[in-house]
């Protein structure tokens, strides 16, 4: 069994895990991140991004590069059919040099935010999945599942496969 220690192990490499990544790195903090996935989103569940959010992609230039390519929104209406219910406006409402609501895919957001964390040369761990973590008076250990790569013969008439394959791997958080 591998093991490794780190400062901060960080499960996830959605818009929340890759910007906790980038803030550590921009703290200089050692951090892991890991994510079950091949890679990043393809597609996209998270819409918005929210003024204060923008304010702390403001400290690393990640925001220019998001306003480029989503929509700015400042003003949201609420209808029911033709008759106007709510009407908000975050130009008289939000006191932020970003008075509006960004719209931009995930798979976007996502996509910019791990082009800047592997220009600090970190990455994520794609494939590895947390299966467990226990914490004591030592620190926390948590147990992942690696997937991992085979090189496959290219022969023609030959097929193969590889099931139930588990290797596990202990990081230890110190
Ligand atoms: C059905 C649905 C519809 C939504 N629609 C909208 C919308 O229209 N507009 C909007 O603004 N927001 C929407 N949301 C909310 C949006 O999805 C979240 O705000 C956003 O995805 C949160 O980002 P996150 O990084 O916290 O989590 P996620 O984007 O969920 O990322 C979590 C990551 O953790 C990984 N992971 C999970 N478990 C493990 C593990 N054990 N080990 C390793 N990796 C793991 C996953 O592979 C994933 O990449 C929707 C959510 C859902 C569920």
């Amino acid at each position: 069994m591998n093991s490794f220690d780190t400062d901060v192990l960080i499960v996830g490499a959605g818009p929340t895990g890759l910007t906790l990544a980038n803030e550590l790195a921009r703290h200089d903090i050692s951090f892991k991140i890991i994510d079950s996935a091949i890679t990043t989103s393809q597609t996209t569940k998270a819409l918005g991004i929210m003024p204060r959010t923008l304010e702390l992609y403001e400290k690393t230039g990640i925001d220019k590069e998001m306003v480029e390519m989503g929509l700015v929104t400042p003003a949201f209406n609420v209808m029911n059919k033709d008759r106007g219910l709510i009407h908000f406006d975050f130009n008289k409402r939000c006191n932020s040099p970003f008075p509006f609501v960004l719209m931009l895919p995930q798979n976007k957001t996502e996509e910019i935010l791990y082009h800047h964390l592997m220009k600090q040369n970190h990455d994520v761990e794609w494939e590895t999945k947390l299966l467990e973590i226990e914490q004591d008076a030592n620190g926390t250990t948590a147990v992942v599942q690696k997937g991992i790569e085979m090189p496959r013969p290219s022969l023609p008439n030959i097929s193969w496969g590889v099931t139930g394959l588990i290797v596990q791997s202990d990081i230890n958080l110190g």
